[in-house]
């Protein structure tokens, strides 16, 4: 047994420094909470960003990936199996979409995307047409594809040269939408919400232009729904709010609760482009990582997690927007369900999350003015009042 130090140590020395990390060494979760190794508790309102959609260690997902590990856990894509296919068709059920193809991971499923885009346009309107258009401020993974899509130049430059082909127009801007447009526009892809770039909301009205223009030019309606999709918004994919179905749709994070799984959903001629030998994956929706993502869908249907979404996030909403009014450094709250951006008035973000953790709360700040909240769909009101409680004694006491 190393003792909490060690642990650090040994990070520190091999595991590749990527990332900034937190203090605390985490050893347990259960619910909308996790304890660390001297065994103190703190709500946790990042959820492995916006990926334990049911909480941790919810007991039914637990049953059934034990069931299931200890019956068949992956086999190759070569071969059928049943978890793989009822997903299928109960994913595409949800999303009125037609075909799935099953991957590990966000970036895997934007790469899928970008994929039978390209091949898609080079069908359609030969192997010119192999333009996607992307957006500023956007996220859609760390992979070359997806982060040549990626509208962030400090995820991009490091590796330059990128995959050509891409060009970004900024959120929300219709007519600059309208002009990247062309006879060789393969695909747009977006997020409905940007999540990564601090939960920013892309209008109605964008997001209508950009299926207008699609179905004029020919070209793919790509939602990249990694973080907004399963149940996150208070609809199974935030499109559904506006009644804008694209023709790719990409999904992970919330899909399998804790369990890597990932997908990319498609319909119309979309749905048959890619054809035996064109793409594969080893890994991509074994019998395991299936029965995870399935069972994580019945829990949010047994459970009404959607709509409990819907109520605690304007409840979260609603006492966020108080504490603006009483003085504390937010600027604006944005967002939907339990996907909650706080804008604030002062460059405090990093500053906040690192006082919050200490009072026993997890939030992730992005850039300096936004902190991101993207908790278990479990959330309920006791433990709001419990995070907004921490959050005003945060700001009151250090920012005033
Ligand atoms: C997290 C995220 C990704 C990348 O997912 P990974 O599983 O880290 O590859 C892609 N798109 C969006 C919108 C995301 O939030």
């Amino acid at each position: 047994m190393y003792s909490a130090d060690a642990i650090r140590a040994l990070d520190h020395q091999w595991v590749m420094g990527t990332y900034r990390r937190q203090e605390p060494l985490f050893v347990r979760g259960e619910g909308a909470y996790v304890y660390d190794s001297e065994g103190n508790a703190y709500l946790d309102l990042v959820a492995g960003v916006a990926v334990c959609s049911v909480g941790h260690c919810h007991p039914k997902l637990v049953r059934r990936i034990c069931e299931q590990a200890g019956t068949l856990m992956h086999l190759s894509n070569l071969y059928l199996t049943a978890p793989q296919a009822e997903l299928a068709k109960k994913l595409c059920a949800l999303s009125g979409m037609e075909s799935v193809f099953f991957v590990n991971t966000g970036a895997e499923a934007c790469e899928t995307g970008l994929k039978v885009a390209r091949k898609y346009a080079r069908n359609c309107k030969g192997s010119d047409a192999y333009e996607i258009i992307a957006l500023e401020g956007s996220f859609h993974g760390r992979t070359m594809g997806a982060v040549s899509a990626t509208g962030q130049p400090q995820y991009q430059e490091p590796f330059a040269p990128l995959v050509p082909g891409f060009r970004h127009v900024p959120r929300n801007d219709s007519d600059a939408l309208k002009q990247a447009f062309s006879e060789r526009t393969a695909a747009v892809m977006m997020e409905p919400i940007q999540g990564e770039s601090g939960i920013h909301p892309l209008s109605h009205e964008f997001l209508k232009t950009a299926r207008d223009l699609c179905d004029q030019y020919g070209a793919l309606l790509i939602f990249d729904e990694v973080q907004t999709g399963m149940g996150r918004t208070g609809e199974w994919f935030a499109w559904q709010h506006d009644h804008i179905q694209p023709d790719l749709m990409a999904l992970a994070k919330g899909l399998g609760g804790g369990f890597p799984i990932g997908a990319l959903l498609a319909r119309g001629k979309a749905a048959k482009t890619l054809v035996p030998g064109d793409h594969g994956s080893t890994f991509g929706g074994n019998a395991l990582a299936a029965t995870a993502a399935m069972t994580v869908i019945e829990i949010i249907e047994e459970e009404g997690l959607r709509q409990n979404a819907e109520a605690i996030g304007n409840y979260f909403r609603a006492l966020l927007c108080a504490l603006k009014d009483q003085g504390c450094p937010i600027q604006e709250v944005r967002g939907r369900g339990l996907m909650i951006g706080v804008g604030l008035s002062q460059p405090v973000a990093r500053e906040t999350a690192k006082h919050a953790l200490k009072k026993g709360l997890l939030v992730n700040p992005v850039g300096d003015h936004t902190l991101r909240i993207v908790p278990p769909l479990i959330l309920n009101e006791s433990q709001v009042n419990q995070a907004v409680a921490i959050l005003s004694e945060v700001w009151k006491n250090e920012f005033n």
